[in-house]
């Protein structure tokens, strides 16, 4: 298992894929087997999304990894995620950031990432159960926003909460596929870059689909 973990992480490397040595590390130092079901742990290092229940699926390595770059994360960073699933990918962002909030929208979920943490020893990480289309404005502004539910648009809320300069990394599209986007906040209005197509299970709650 581990030898497919380094497997993975020299792929990246060697590709040029992921040119931040922080998130190589942050990859090496968070046990993704411990984030999925037992039933699945041999496949923790494949680079296949796995399902954690609810009918919901914590992402391919290769992708969570892709929109980390995107973020360009930093240690001062406070950064609101929306979907934390398994509590993964928030996990892996604690490694580089201090701050991290990630909401939820299915209690049983929110609680599941809450014991992952705990077991992996995660304490910078503050799980909320909840709509995070309305983003998590009781923590607000955040430096990063980062959504791992398809977005059929970036929610207004989400744009409130940014501090100027701050960075958004978000699928958006319809829920077969989407596009990532970067959205970086300036003088108050988003630019976007868009990048490669992805699916992801799609956004509840407020902005998201019915
Ligand atoms: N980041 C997770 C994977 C998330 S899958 C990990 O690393 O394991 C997407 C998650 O978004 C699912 O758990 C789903 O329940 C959640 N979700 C969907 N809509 C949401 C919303 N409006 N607010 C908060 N979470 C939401």
């Amino acid at each position: 298992m581990l030898q497919a973990k380094q497997q993975l992480i020299d792929y990246w490397r060697e590709r040029k894929f992921v040119t931040d040595s922080r998130l190589l590390a942050a990859f090496g130092q968070v046990a993704r087997e411990q984030f999925i079901p037992p039933q699945e742990h041999e496949l923790a290092y494949q680079d296949t999304p796995q399902p954690i229940g609810f009918g919901q699926t914590i992402s391919q390595p290769t992708t969570i990894i892709f929109m980390l770059g995107l973020l360009q994360l930093k240690t001062s960073d406070k950064v609101l995620e929306i979907g934390a699933g398994s509590g993964y990918n928030a996990a892996l962002m604690a490694q580089i950031a201090k701050q991290v909030y990630s909401a939820e929208i299915i209690p049983e979920l929110a609680a599941l990432a809450k014991a992952n943490l705990e077991k992996a020893k995660i304490a910078e990480v503050r799980v909320v159960i909840g709509d995070g289309s309305l983003g998590y404005p009781e923590a607000a502004p955040y430096d990063k926003i980062v959504a791992t539910a398809a977005c059929p648009k970036i929610p207004e809320p989400w744009i409130e909460q940014l501090k100027e300069g701050g960075i958004i990394v978000a699928p958006v599209g319809d829920q077969a596929s989407q596009r990532m986007i970067r959205g970086v906040k300036r003088q108050g209005r988003m630019r976007y870059q868009s990048f490669d197509y992805f699916t992801f299970v799609p956004l509840r709650g407020k902005y998201g689909f019915n």
